[in-house]
């Protein structure tokens, strides 16, 4: 039976470390307040709710978080225009554009996050980024929050990375590209499956750590995981459930209920990868904004 791995009181003890990182660097540094700048499109509710948790994180750690909400009818050269002012202000370290864009008009989303200065993308979703992440060059680059936060996790079973067989299923830009460039250079042996993998099942068989990410509700099953595997869970899935208030509730994309009695770790959705990433984008931001106090220090 597995252990739990709560994301919940991990990134609970993040932002409790980051606060007091923010404090001493206020002692060192008069003056000191990383700024974050959550620029949205539109008013999506999932991004709402998005936004308001990033919003109220970043307030209990002291980080001072703005929103700039910008109307669906903003064109692509406004929303360029925004980050480029937010790039050249000297109070904010961090940016992020919550995706999706929810625009009347076309807009590039690539091209927005690469608008973004590499040292300022606390998504680290800039190719800059990408590109250094996925050469090994880790302490010259922003790690994206998602897959920052399952490695926090799976460092916390005390399992070594090193040397380990990992599969992360799915490899999207924001989650699984990235994470398994940051568990190849973790010194894992990484098998990348995605939805033109020929038998899933065979490959993750083999996985002593388990990275799921594809947005499928409860896809992977107790017979796909190898006796002990650490098993993180990403995917966040509403699905029809009578017996809520609601009339649904939340699963991720591995059968939680059947994986538990193979796995050694599991994360729970919710409560597992969600409040990591959150607290992440905290650190990401702490980081950067350290980055340049320290710079300007030296100076
Ligand atoms: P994307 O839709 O961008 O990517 C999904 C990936 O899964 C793709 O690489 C796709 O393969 C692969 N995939 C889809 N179907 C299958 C299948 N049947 N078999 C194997 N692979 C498949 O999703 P994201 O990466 O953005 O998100 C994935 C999940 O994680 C979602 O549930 C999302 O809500 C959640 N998420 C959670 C976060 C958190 O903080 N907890 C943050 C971000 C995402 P292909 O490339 O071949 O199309």
């Amino acid at each position: 039976m597995a252990q739990v791995l709560s994301g919940k009181t991990v990134s609970a003890d993040i932002r409790e470390k980051l606060k007091n990182e923010v404090k001493n660097m206020q002692q060192k540094y008069p003056g000191f307040l990383p700024g974050l700048a959550v620029v949205q499109v539109g008013g999506r509710e999932d991004s709402n709710v998005y936004i308001n948790m990033k919003m109220k994180a970043a307030c209990e750690v002291g980080v001072n978080a703005s929103h700039i909400n910008l109307p669906r009818s903003s064109t692509q050269d406004e929303v360029v225009e925004t980050v480029e002012r937010l790039n050249s202000d000297s109070t904010v370290h961090g940016i992020i554009v919550q995706l999706p864009m929810d625009s009347e008009n076309p807009i590039d989303a690539h091209l927005v996050t690469n608008t973004i200065l590499p040292s300022k993308d606390v998504d680290g979703l800039h190719q800059d980024n990408a590109g250094r992440l996925s050469r090994g060059d880790l302490d010259s680059c922003v790690v994206p929050c998602t897959p920052r936060g399952c490695l926090e996790l799976i460092h916390r079973t005390g399992i070594e990375v090193k040397g380990k067989r990992a599969v992360v299923i799915g490899r999207s830009k924001i989650v699984g590209a990235p994470m398994s460039d940051l568990l190849t250079w973790n010194h894992a042996t990484v098998t990348v499956c995605h939805s033109r993998t020929a038998d899933i099942k065979e490959e993750v068989q083999k996985a002593e750590i388990l990275v799921v990410a594809i947005g499928k509700p409860q896809f992977v099953k107790a017979d796909w995981i190898k006796d002990g595997a650490v098993v993180i869970d990403c995917g966040i899935n509403s699905i029809p459930d009578a017996t809520k208030k609601s009339g649904k509730r939340l699963v991720g994309d591995v059968d939680y209920d059947g994986v538990k009695e193979k796995a050694s770790w599991i994360t729970p959705v919710p409560g597992g990868v969600g409040p990591m990433t959150v607290a992440m984008l905290l650190q990401n931001t702490v980081d950067s904004a350290k980055r340049t106090a320290e710079m300007a220090g030296s100076c």
